[in-house]
């Protein structure tokens, strides 16, 4: 296949190059570079099947050639991205979308959308089944990520239903790893910064939100036996292993061998509204149909993502 993959140069998108180019395809990553970075495919320039453009994808997408797959991946999804560019959040979410879409019609492509579980908001249903429609605040600071999301969705379905493209929804849940931007204020990368730097954690409010983390070669295998697959519907990815923001700030302590304090802090910016108390995907529908699920334990996937960190801080 020759497949195009958007924010082919941030931190999922980059390893779906690598996944790609070890099966034998030919890669396109598009990236604006708003928040990627070319560090993450730089080890890629120069593979004969791989290219990378500059781009920005709420803009016109031309490309020469046959294209198999397109995989659209451009978002702003870390709270502190989105916060500061609500209305790229938007666009890319509603006219990147679109954008994509026309290009894999005109292609004849299969069609990838990257959605989240955000789209479950806060959810009152534990945990989230693809079923449950969720519950989303659409004018909180979170919206414009999460309704940017929902409106990625409602598009991909009805250029599914209008136009008969062939296209799969992938709902990812907190997914970390290697590449992840050590600035980019999600708990990943925040946390193993701070205790490899010996700097306190910053555990927001009381620690008792849930979060499951899934590590990315996993997601990157379940999306991929997606894509090959004939669902349509949306199917949930993630690692359903669940832990508490203050049991996570304990264990990458543990595992950096750190001596870092925890603090709890009140973040006086909008990074906590509407944040969500629980979060855990329920993975029957990727067992059954793509007959995966995560393999990689959280010790084993934060034992390698806080070694990348280590190295990529010149720490060793
Ligand atoms: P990331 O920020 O590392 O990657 C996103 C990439 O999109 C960046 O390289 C950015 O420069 C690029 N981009 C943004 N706007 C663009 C535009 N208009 N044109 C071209 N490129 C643009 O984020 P990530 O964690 O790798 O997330 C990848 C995808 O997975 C996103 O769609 C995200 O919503 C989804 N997702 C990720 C997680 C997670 O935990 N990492 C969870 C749920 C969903
Ligand atoms: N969080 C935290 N300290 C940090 C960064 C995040 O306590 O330094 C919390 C955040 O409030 C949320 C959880 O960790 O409850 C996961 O946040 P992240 O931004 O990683 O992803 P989200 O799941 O909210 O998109």
């Amino acid at each position: 296949m020759r497949v195009l993959i958007t924010g082919g140069a941030g931190f999922i998108g980059s390893h779906l190059c690598d996944y790609f180019l070890e099966k034998g395809h030919t890669v396109i990553a598009m990236d604006n570079l708003v928040t990627g970075s070319t560090r993450n495919i730089e080890h890629l320039i120069g593979h004969e099947r791989f290219l990378f453009i500059k781009h920005d994808v709420t803009e016109y997408i031309y490309l020469k050639g046959p294209i198999d797959a397109v995989l659209h991946l451009a978002s702003l999804p870390s709270p502190v991205d989105y916060l500061r560019h609500p209305i790229k959040t938007l666009k890319v979410g509603a006219l990147g979308t679109h954008k994509t879409l026309g290009f894999a019609l005109a292609k004849g492509a299969r069609y990838l959308l990257a959605s989240t579980s955000e789209v479950y908001g806060d959810p009152e249903v534990h945990p989230q089944p693809e079923s449950y429609w969720g519950h989303v605040n659409p004018v909180g600071p979170r919206g414009v990520y999460d309704e940017s999301k929902r409106f990625a969705e409602a598009m991909t379905m009805a250029y599914h239903r209008a136009h008969g493209l062939d296209t799969r929804i992938v709902r990812i849940f907190n997914t970390y790893g290697p590449r992840m931007r050590l600035d980019d204020g999600r708990v990943v990368p925040n946390f193993i910064k701070q205790a490899l730097l010996g700097e306190p954690l910053t555990v927001y409010d009381s620690g008792e939100r849930t979060r499951s983390f899934c590590y990315v070669s996993d997601l990157v295998d379940g999306i991929y036996r997606l894509l090959m697959s004939d669902e349509v519907e949306p199917v949930n990815l993630g690692n359903p292993c669940e832990i508490t923001i203050r049991e996570f700030a304990e264990k990458v302590k543990e595992i950096a061998g750190s001596t870092s304090p925890i603090t709890y802090i009140t973040p006086a910016d909008d990074r906590t509204r509407d944040d969500p108390r629980t979060r855990r995907p329920d993975i029957s529908k990727a067992r059954r149909i793509l007959g995966w699920e995560p393999k990689v334990s959280l010790d084993e996937g934060l034992r390698l993502t806080v070694e990348w960190f280590r190295e990529y801080l010149g720490l060793k």
